[in-house]
């Protein structure tokens, strides 16, 4: 499998199969993480500057599906793993996805995953629930900053299963929980997740922080 590696920590030495195009792709990619690195660490309240993660260009949809080892869908464009994020090539993004491509959104995307690389600094493998997760990763990356929901009705099904609705409704409910609680409450529920390992024990610590248990009325009740 042919993977360009763009490792911002030392762009240009360590990517394959180099061209010219390549180079403006690395200072563009360098640029976002710098800057996306730069806010997740004023917002997580972390200083990372040794073993920063690595940012790994898959070409198309085919390296894709190599690096998963099956038949992704085209709406699955980057991922976090280990210490590390991969992600499309955005110059074949419309191509090898059911995405129309914009630097702003792509920005979000590359955003988005290396939240998920903050978070799991926190959660220590402990990936539910993932509506509070996706939901951290949308709302720190603004991925729901023009993203209204009128009601929630969706998103507490997705405790351990993955959907579409982890992303719009979860993005929107961790947001009104930083807007009218505050970080502070946001960030006890953070350092709590490695320990919570039910969703019995989640909603009991929620209900602690937020005087609730996570239910559409409360959260409702908030919009
Ligand atoms: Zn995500």
């Amino acid at each position: 499998m042919k993977v360009t590696i763009t490792s911002p920590r030392s762009v240009g030495k360590t990517t394959i199969s180099k061209t010219k195009s390549d180079d403006k792709q690395d200072k563009f990619i360098e640029e976002i993480f710098e800057q996306s690195m730069k806010e997740l660490s004023d917002f997580f309240g972390i200083n990372w500057t040794r073993n920063r993660p690595a940012i790994v260009i898959l070409k198309n949809r085919q390296e894709i599906n190599d690096f998963n080892r099956e038949k992704t869908e085209d709406w699955e464009v980057a991922f976090a793993r280990n210490n590390a994020v991969y992600i499309l090539d955005r110059k074949n993004f419309e191509k090898e996805s059911c995405y129309k491509y914009s630097d702003d959104e792509y920005r979000k995307l590359l955003k988005h995953e290396l939240t998920h690389l903050y978070y799991n600094l926190f959660s220590k493998g402990n990936h539910y629930p993932k509506w509070f997760e996706e939901g951290l990763a949308v709302f720190i990356s603004g991925q729901s900053k023009d993203k209204k929901v009128k009601k929630f009705t969706k998103f507490l099904d997705y405790f351990k299963k993955g959907g579409e609705h982890l992303y719009s409704e979860g993005g929107c409910a961790v947001k009104v929980l930083f807007e009218k609680f505050g970080k502070d409450k946001l960030f006890i529920l953070i350092k709590n997740i490695s320990s919570l390992k039910s969703e019995v024990q989640f909603n009991k610590k929620f209900e602690d922080i937020y005087g609730s248990k996570p239910s559409y009325d409360f959260f409702n009740s908030l919009i």
